[in-house]
């Protein structure tokens, strides 16, 4: 799960880690009332932030105003000028693709002034099984790049399980970031504090770009990014309610709902499978087929009318679809029952509209995979029924060249 800049810092906030002051709006008025209470603190340099799902903001500008995704604005009337050109307008970033994200939410910080950008991470480490901190003076651009071009520029650090992060990882961190005094002993204890952050939040992913240096000699989080293990959310109700679900694919919400694992792609074949296993080989053969798979839907061990039904549901609301591969492999779940319930939810007065100007192809394998192939092929329903995956492949690909 992913958060707004602005909750991240919140929850840095709480674990000691430097970030600037700062206040999330969703009106003009608001953005004003912020902008006033941060200049009565001292506040002289404003930062206008679009809050939206996505990085690249800085780079990014907004399809109608044509404004930037982070402003910097020197007085309360800039802050204004900077919040109407930025709220309702879509965002278009590196990272939001062409359709761009509606900016709906505004952080007003207290800017500082720039001496240095730095880049500092924290995620697992799968080839190693640990996590790693990451350092780089090369902050402030795309940590990719910088992976790819020069990745002796890249520090890290590999944390032991069992143990923390220790002082003399940090202190070596800190110091190949070339800094020296106070900023390091800041540097120090900031990246402490950021693995404890992330340790305990349950987070997959904690991205500090930049981390600066100001002009004050302090070491501040200028940007922050968590994303979450959704498998630990159950343990972190309270990270949990920060979910923006506006900002999250809405068949990918509704699928969450129905307790479907599904992931909306860009391709034209929806597929509905039982496994994650055979979802992905499913996905594979699609595109060997020369198709494009439109989604991954895995509807789980037991595939009965109920999962059936919202699967079609949730695959025939994208517009992209235009043919549909059902792959059941009948292990616990009997291929006849599964059939029966491709039967009973292809019933459903919106499902059966739409599968009339569309190719279903299913391939039922496993316990009692001939009489469910016989009860599909008598039911009546427009399906192809295929009995190997090849031949199901191959009979996507008639369908979607047709
Ligand atoms: P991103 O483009 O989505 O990664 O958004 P960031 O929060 O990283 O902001 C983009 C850029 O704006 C940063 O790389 C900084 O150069 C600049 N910026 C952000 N906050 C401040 C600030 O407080 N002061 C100054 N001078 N620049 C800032
Ligand atoms: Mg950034």
């Amino acid at each position: 799960m992913n958060i707004h800049e602005y909750q991240a810092k919140e929850i840095l906030k709480n674990y000691q880690v430097a970030v600037p002051e700062g206040i999330a709006v969703f009106s003009v008025d608001d953005a004003v009332k912020a902008a006033e209470s941060l200049k009565q603190k001292g506040t002289t340099l404003f930062v206008v932030k679009a809050q939206i799902h996505a990085g690249g903001r800085g780079k990014g500008r907004t399809r109608s105003s044509g404004a930037k995704g982070v402003i910097l604005a020197r007085s309360v009337g800039e802050v204004r000028a900077a919040a109407e050109s930025l709220l309702g307008d879509t965002l278009v970033t590196i990272q939001t693709g062409e359709a761009g994200k509606k900016v709906e939410r505004l952080y007003i910080t207290d800017g500082v002034e720039i001496r240095q950008e730095y880049y500092v991470g924290v995620t697992l480490d799968r080839t190693r099984n640990q996590n790693v901190i990451m350092v780089s003076t090369e902050g402030g651009v795309e940590i990719e790049k910088v992976a790819e071009e020069t990745p002796e520029k890249i520090v890290k650090e590999w944390v032991e399980p069992g143990l923390s992060l220790q002082g003399h990882q940090a202190r070596r961190l800190a110091f190949a970031l070339g800094l020296k005094g106070d900023p390091f002993k800041k540097a120090v204890k900031f990246i402490m504090s950021l693995y404890k952050a992330f340790k305990e939040t349950d987070a997959s992913i904690v991205e500090i770009n930049p981390l600066a240096l100001t002009g004050d000699d302090d070491i501040v989080a200028l940007d922050a990014k968590i994303n979450f293990d959704d498998n630990a959310l159950f343990r972190q109700p309270e990270i949990y309610e920060l979910r923006d679900k506006s900002e999250e694919d809405p068949l990918e919400v509704e699928a969450v709902e129905s307790d479907l694992n599904y992931i909306k792609l860009d391709g034209n074949v929806g597929c509905m499978v039982n496994g994650a296993g055979l979802a992905m080989a499913t996905m594979d053969m699609i595109k060997l087929a020369g198709g494009e798979p439109a989604n991954f839907l895995d509807v789980g061990g037991g595939a009965n009318v109920e999962t059936v039904r919202n699967g079609f549901r949730i695959i025939l609301k994208d517009p992209n679809v235009e043919a549909i591969l059902i792959n059941i492999f009948g292990g616990i779940v009997r291929c006849d029952r599964v059939a029966g319930g491709i039967i009973e939810a292809a019933k459903d007065p919106e499902i059966i509209k739409k599968l009339e100007q569309m190719p279903l192809i299913v391939r039922l394998q496993g316990t009692n995979a001939e009489e469910g192939k016989k009860l599909i092929d008598e039911s009546g329903l427009n399906v192809i029924s295929a009995v190997l995956l090849k031949e199901a492949a191959d009979e996507v690909s008639k369908a979607i060249s047709a």
